[in-house]
Formats: C-alpha cells, sequence, structure tokens
C-alpha cells in the first residue's frame, strides 16, 4: 500500500477492524518514511470463489464454514470475534493472491492453523483435531509434543 502523502510504498498495518459485520475490513496505516496515518478499507466482492475439497470436489466458497470451524475451537477461549472475522480476511487475502477463484480447503485449514497456533494453543489444537482428523490419542499427543518442542525453540 502506497503512502497517500509520500508515495512510498513502505507503509505498515497498526490496527485492523471489522466493518460491515465482517463484509469489510478498515486498517489503519503508518507510513514508514513520514509517518503519515492514513485508512484503507478491503471489502469482499468475489462472487466466484469455490473450494476444492480434499476428495476433489468442487463447493462454492462459504466464508460462514471457515468462520464457525475457527470459532467453534475458540469457544471460552480469550479470543474476541473480530479477530476471528480479521484471521479469516487476512487468510483469504493471502491464498486468493495464490489461487486465485478455486481455494483448495488444504490450504485454508493450513493458514488458520498456522495463525491459531501463535495466538491460542489451545484453540490451535482443536482446530487441527478436528481438520487433521486425529484418530485416537496417540495423534493428539503427538500433536502437542510436537507444540511444547516449537515453544521450547
Ligand atoms: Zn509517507
Amino acid at each position: 500500500m502506497q503512502c497517500p502523502k509520500c508515495n512510498t510504498k513502505d507503509t505498515r498495518v497498526i490496527d485492523s477492524r471489522i466493518a460491515k459485520s465482517g463484509l469489510a475490513i478498515r486498517r489503519r496505516r503508518q507510513c514508514a518514511e513520514c509517518d503519515h496515518r492514513f485508512t484503507t478499507t478491503e471489502e469482499i466482492v468475489r462472487e466466484d470463489l469455490f473450494v476444492i475439497k480434499s476428495d476433489g470436489r468442487r463447493e462454492e466458497f462459504d466464508r460462514s464454514k471457515i468462520v464457525n470451524g475457527i470459532r467453534r475451537a475458540c469457544e471460552k477461549r480469550p479470543i474476541e470475534h473480530d479477530q476471528i472475522e480479521i484471521i479469516v480476511s487476512d487468510i483469504l487475502v493471502a491464498i486468493e493472491n495464490e489461487f486465485d477463484s478455486e481455494l483448495p480447503t488444504r490450504v485454508i485449514g493450513e493458514h488458520v492453523m498456522n495463525r491459531l497456533k501463535k495466538i491460542d494453543k489451545i484453540a490451535y489444537v482443536r482446530f487441527a483435531s478436528v481438520y487433521k482428523d486425529f484418530h485416537d490419542l496417540e495423534d493428539l499427543s503427538r500433536e502437542i509434543s510436537e507444540l511444547k518442542m516449537e515453544s521450547d525453540v
């Protein structure tokens, strides 16, 4: 994003807020050169988005499915609803750049797990247990010991 004042391309996001109940995101940005602050909005305009399931089936993209999946994983965890919306928006921007209009559910799931891992380990394990389809306690404890090793680094 280019600074409207000095035109440098080096700007950073200092705050993100949900607008229009999840259909838009307002971001407060600051220029790294001149410190000028400005606001941008991102809106969802795509209506031709699809997901590609692991068995190859193609389904119409449904944002609320991702939001609900994350919300279930975050139940009773200190994660606000807005935070979840922002995670989903960030992920969509990232994978739409890469995959255009057909988003593999595998990639969406991996992005969600990466984000949750950084903000809440419990929510991460819950999400991973559904997403990775843990079959028994051993799968679960393997995931948890991997998490422990990573956080020891
Ligand atoms: Zn500037």
